[in-house]
């Protein structure tokens, strides 16, 4: 194999990258490991992306491309259990992963890691192999806790303080850490001590070949959005009605239930907003957001589409006049350029790396918190604006070019090359 081709061990411990994206603990995290992953394998180097075995049915080698593929090993029971409950069986999962190594004569260069629980296990495969360690967190423990405790009525466990502990400790012994964001970098520095040299700030991607912008009428009617129950109720023509869209797993930080509330300001204009994201375990908090648009009287203009298939969500958002990311927190933030992407503006708060990817008053707004007056209004001035036309979606899609998968996987392969070189030295 040439110098330059890199074999690398990817952890994601407790989420399956090919599970259903949408549902609890399967989201942005998983596309990145997918779309990173299968970007290596099409620069040749060889990529095994090792995770914990969450169905029986599950198959124990998918391959993503001729050099990725990913790896299901058993570490506890052969379900679905809390992700707490995963770093019980950490020990299992790295020795099942040490055999299937063995038997296969497999070797790494180096070993990526994705999710504090996933660090947890590449500490102990460092150790093993002498091989450097890169981690990704994805989201951290201090930071989400730091949120739940400026706004304490968001619903929900706080993060355990094993976690923070473990998050600092791992953030110590890993050779590096990849983060999406500047914003995460001074948050790794500011709660768990982290040098500064030892973060590299690598924005996440889109997939720019599936995210599209389509006619929004033909995406409309491929999805049959005039068939939705509510808006027979209200005897409107859908077509001309407008979509605000929100994507995402049904999480507390994510902030839905202020933008339903937000529905209640935007009265006089016809529209409904269509929720996609959340599988069978998200089943009680939607409840809880049917219940609340009940209270704000806007439950008719509320559609729960549940789980949607990566492959088509450009319909949604072609469909759709504006996409909304209410969140309190996002590590980066996929949504926002999947929208841009398919030409369609956004509205989100101020977190992640949202900013920087919509450009204020031309690709959308950025808020500085979810306060749904401040959502209602911009999603009002949005949607006051004559009909996006073909040129408008093109423009807007261009602001997002340059976050190519290829792109990101070219910038990781950067850094583990430094990586390596550094340990190597070290070790010389
Ligand atoms: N997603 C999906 N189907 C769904 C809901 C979400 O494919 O029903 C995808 C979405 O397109 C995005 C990812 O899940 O790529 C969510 O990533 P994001 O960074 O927005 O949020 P996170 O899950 O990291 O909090």
């Amino acid at each position: 194999m040439p110098h330059s081709q890199l074999r690398i061990a990817m952890l994601s411990a407790h989420s399956c990258p090919v599970g259903k994206l949408g549902t609890k603990d399967t989201g942005g995290m998983s596309v990145y490991i997918r779309e990173v992953a299968s970007e290596l394998g099409k620069r040749g180097h060889l990529v095994d992306i090792y995770t914990r075995v969450h169905d029986p049915e599950d198959r124990q080698i998918y391959e993503l491309n001729q050099n990725a593929r990913l790896i299901h090993l058993r570490a506890g029971t052969e379900e679905e259990i809390h992700k707490l409950a995963v770093y019980l069986h950490l020990l299992e999962f790295v020795s099942n992963l040490e055999n299937f190594r063995k038997q296969n004569n497999l070797h790494y260069d180096l070993i990526f890691s994705h999710y504090w629980l996933s660090a947890v296990a590449g500490i102990y495969l460092q150790q093993l192999w002498h091989v450097p360690h890169i981690t990704m967190f994805h989201t951290l423990g201090a930071v989400k806790n730091a949120i739940r405790k400026k706004n304490c009525l968001i619903p929900g466990e706080s993060e355990p303080e094993f976690r923070i502990e473990t998050e600092r400790d791992l953030v110590q012994k890993c050779h590096h850490v990849v983060v999406p964001t500047e914003r995460e970098k001074i948050e790794l520095i500011r709660h768990y001590g982290a040098l500064s040299g030892k973060i590299s700030v690598v924005p996440c991607g889109v997939n720019l070949e599936l995210f599209k912008a389509l006619d929004k009428i033909q995406a409309r009617q491929y999805l049959g959005f005039a068939c939705l129950p509510h808006m027979k109720h209200r005897g409107s023509q859908s077509n001309n009605d407008k979509i605000i869209l929100f994507v995402g797993r049904i999480d507390p930080l994510k902030g839905l239930d202020k933008l339903i509330e937000a529905l209640s300001y935007l009265r006089h204009i016809k529209l409904r907003l269509v929720v996609i994201g959340g599988g069978e375990h998200s089943q009680h908090e939607i409840e809880q957001l049917r219940k609340l648009a009940c209270e704000f009287k806007v439950q008719d203009a509320v559609t729960f589409l549940g789980l949607a298939k990566y492959e088509q969500l450009s319909y949604f958002y072609s469909a759709a006049d504006v996409c909304v990311i209410p969140s309190y927190y996002e590590s980066f933030g996929l949504v926002a350029l999947e929208s841009l992407a398919c030409g369609t503006p956004v509205v989100a708060t101020d977190v992640g790396d949202l900013k920087s990817i919509i450009r204020q008053g031309k690709t959308g707004y950025v808020l500085k918190d979810n306060a749904p007056y401040r959502l209602a209004d911009k999603i009002d001035l949005l949607l006051s604006r004559p009909n996006t036309d073909t040129k408008s979606a093109r423009l807007i899609r261009e602001t997002v070019n340059k976050f190519s998968w290829s792109d990101i996987a070219e910038a990781i392969i950067r850094d583990c090359q430094v990586v390596l070189a550094s340990h190597r030295s070290s070790v010389s």
